[in-house]
């Protein structure tokens, strides 16, 4: 039923370039199948300033703001966070399979589900402001051994789509840090606090800038890296990220 309801044309692409899905392996067109995304990446309410998930009913959401505890105490240097599902197994996949696998139609997927996203979200727009879209860069060492910078690939595919400029050193790396993965949350906020320049030529005055990167774990980087875009003269910025860590009281026990 439903495949008959597809538009003739997308239907005739995806027989052309058959790929299989990320999470299932089922072949089809896509990166993730459609199946999947139901599945895997449920639409559940999340906090709008960081995008920890939220209960559907409960203490925690406050229907006028749907900010979690943690951000109505201290928000972050970001005004608003937009993920599209859970930093999990097995939707995990999704981002190690961009980021070491460099398969980049995730990329491209990715950016096409904020690029909906933001526009099921009005509140996200700042009527009159200039946007632009800028990526968490990488260390220069970890871009090298890498080859590319998986938020980048991520940010640009989604500045085509929301027709908005983008550049990839607007933001760079003031400094070189250590990998976030082993640090406590306070430990990775001394780790990233003042690592992020803006391009001198760069002219953010009044800009809301779209942030993005892969993961968002406590937030600490995004938050560096607005901080230092505010500094620069924006006026807002959105993090937009693919997945996104759930807080410890969250996580499944052992
Ligand atoms: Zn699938
Ligand atoms: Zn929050």
């Amino acid at each position: 039923m439903l495949l008959r309801a597809r538009p003739l044309l997308a239907r005739a692409v995806e027989a052309l370039l058959p790929c299989a899905c990320e999470l299932c392996g089922a072949v089809q067109g896509r990166p993730v199948c459609a199946g999947c995304e139901r599945d895997l990446l449920p639409d559940l309410p999340r906090c709008r300033g960081c995008a920890l998930r939220l209960p559907r009913h409960g203490p925690e959401q406050d229907p006028g703001r749907h900010r979690c505890a943690g951000c109505r105490a201290a928000p972050a240097d970001f005004d608003a966070a937009v993920a599209l599902g859970d930093y999990v197994a097995p939707a995990d996949t999704l981002v190690l399979g961009l980021k070491y696998g460099g398969r980049l139609a995730l990329a491209d997927w990715m950016a096409s589900r904020l690029a909906a996203s933001l526009r099921q979200r009005p509140e996200h727009r700042v009527p009159g402001a200039p946007q632009l879209v800028a990526a968490v860069p990488l260390g220069s060492a970890r871009l090298a051994e890498r080859g590319f910078n998986q938020s980048w690939e991520i940010a640009r595919r989604l500045a085509r789509r929301l027709r908005l400029p983008a550049h990839a050193t607007v933001l760079t790396r003031a400094r070189e840090t250590r990998s976030q993965t082993a640090l406590a949350p306070a430990g990775r906020e001394r780790n990233v606090a003042g690592a992020f320049a803006v391009a001198p030529w760069a002219n953010l005055d009044g800009a809301h800038v779209l942030l993005v990167d892969d993961v968002m774990t406590t937030g600490a980087t995004l938050s560096a890296a607005a901080l230092a875009l505010k500094r620069a003269g924006a006026a807002r910025v959105t993090a937009l990220v693919a997945l996104r860590t759930p807080a410890p009281w969250q996580r499944p026990g052992p």
